[in-house]
């Protein structure tokens, strides 16, 4: 009560073009799903810089959220915004290819290792088209993903077990089939229960995240990515990596910093720098697969793409977030200060004797409500608690620092400072003091 007080008084501007949109737009705000965010409405940002949010209140926030990794450069890195201002004055979308897309194509493949390349406007669509091209190449109807992922709004994946059968992911809209017929659900780090489900032969591809990051955050256990590996290549089943988050870990992503080799690569978010970019890799057999499905001279390679997937905006967007502000040198800033937060965090937790835990991914921070790191979504979601995580987060909100809704995490930009890290570990002891006093 006390903090709904405080956030109300902090927020009549936000209150009031809520209820001014909420006549006008479904949900009552764009991204309706943000709406949990904090006490019963909406807060709306005036302006997003760096690591700073300030709102329509004049709230200023230090930002650990970031667009949810959409803004893992920072908001609005200068070096993109100039590049966006250029470009908007010369060309937005054409349907031609621009001159900054051989740039990009050979950013991706330097940074993530595999050599060819396709954009699209979100995440969401690399995984969709991803998946279009697992079965097309394999010409099997099934794919599998773990219980409790998310890889976007993507139909296949809405899917969760449900005392052993796949169901619809609770809480959604669609998806509009029977994920029986599309879909195989099993725990992430359950190797027996992977072998079984892939020696149907009828899975397309294992579409994962290298560790769970949309549950808490989920590590792979010691060995589980090379049994991945091994099952599906032993059961001719593509493995697509999804590092749309775990973008976070280093330089390459997940892949490159722990040596798992994927036939797809998918990514989004922050590799635009902020703008609506996506994009995902092939290796050159998978590539050479999917020509050879089609006439020898096919090089148009429909189904997969968009009217404006590679407009010259996006790209040109990638090509700076990729080449000036995702740099090495940008996470030997950010991997050390979210080890900072993670310290901070566990000294904490270990003095209020609460029983949490937390858990780092490169420049990503997240910590449970369970003594030890979840080892399954199934454990993740046992471990969850809507109404404290509400609180934790009205209650650093309050105090200028913003989190993940859906998340306890915090995400450090190129721009995060030192000051902002230890302001954001003094407002989480304070609340574990108030909790657990
Ligand atoms: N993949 C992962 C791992 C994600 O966490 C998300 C979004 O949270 C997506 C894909 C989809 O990203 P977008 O909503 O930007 O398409």
């Amino acid at each position: 009560e006390r903090e709904r007080g405080s956030f109300e008084r902090l927020h009549p501007g936000s209150r009031e073009l809520y209820e001014r949109s909420g006549t006008s737009l479904f949900g009552g705000v764009p991204m309706s799903w943000m709406m949990k965010w904090s006490g019963g409405f909406p807060v709306f940002a005036e302006k997003a810089e760096g690591s700073t949010v300030i709102d329509v209140d004049g709230n200023e926030y230090a930002d650990f959220c970031l667009g949810d990794t959409g803004a893992m450069t920072g908001h609005a890195p200068p070096a993109v915004a100039e590049t966006v201002g250029g470009q908007a004055a010369r060309a937005i979308t054409t349907m031609m290819p621009s001159p900054d897309a051989p740039i990009v194509g050979e950013a991706l493949s330097e940074r993530f290792g595999l050599p060819l390349w396709q954009v699209t406007l979100s995440a969401t669509d690399a995984n969709r088209f991803a998946i279009r091209m697992a079965r097309e190449i394999t010409g099997r109807p099934r794919i599998l993903v773990f219980n409790w992922c998310y890889h976007g709004t993507v139909d296949e994946t809405f899917a969760v077990l449900h005392e052993g059968r796949v169901v619809a992911r609770p809480g959604n809209v669609g998806p509009p089939v029977e994920l029986e017929r599309t879909t195989r659900v099993v725990e992430f780090n359950d190797p027996e229960a992977l072998e079984e489900a892939l020696s149907h032969e009828d899975v397309a591809c294992v579409l994962a995240e290298p560790a769970m990051t949309n549950i808490g955050i989920v590590p792979p256990a010691p060995g589980f990515h090379e049994t991945l590996r091994d099952l599906t290549r032993r059961h001719g089943t593509l493995l697509v990596i999804d590092e749309t988050h775990t973008i976070s870990t280093g330089y390459g992503g997940y892949t490159r910093e722990h040596g798992l080799t994927p036939d797809i690569l998918t990514v989004g978010k922050t590799i635009g720098g902020g703008v609506p970019a996506g994009a995902f890799g092939l290796t050159r057999e998978v590539a050479g697969r999917a020509l050879a499905r089609k006439d020898a001279d096919y090089v148009d390679v429909g189904g997969v793409g968009g009217t404006l997937a590679g407009n010259a905006l996006s790209v040109a967007a990638m090509r700076t977030a990729l080449t000036q502000v995702l740099t090495e040198d940008a996470y030997r800033h950010t991997v050390p200060l979210a080890g900072r937060f993670e310290e901070g965090v566990r000294e904490a937790i270990a003095r209020a004797g609460a029983p949490w835990n937390v858990v780092r991914l490169g420049c990503r921070v997240e910590y449970g409500f369970s003594p030890d790191p979840p080892r399954n979504g199934s454990e993740a979601a046992a471990s969850h608690d809507d109404d404290l995580e509400t609180l934790l987060h009205l209650y650093a909100l309050n105090r200028g620092v913003l989190i993940t809704p859906f998340h306890n995490m915090a995400l450090m930009a190129p721009t995060t400072t030192e000051a902002q890290v230890d302001r954001h570990t003094e407002i989480f002891s304070e609340a574990l003091d108030e909790l657990y006093a």
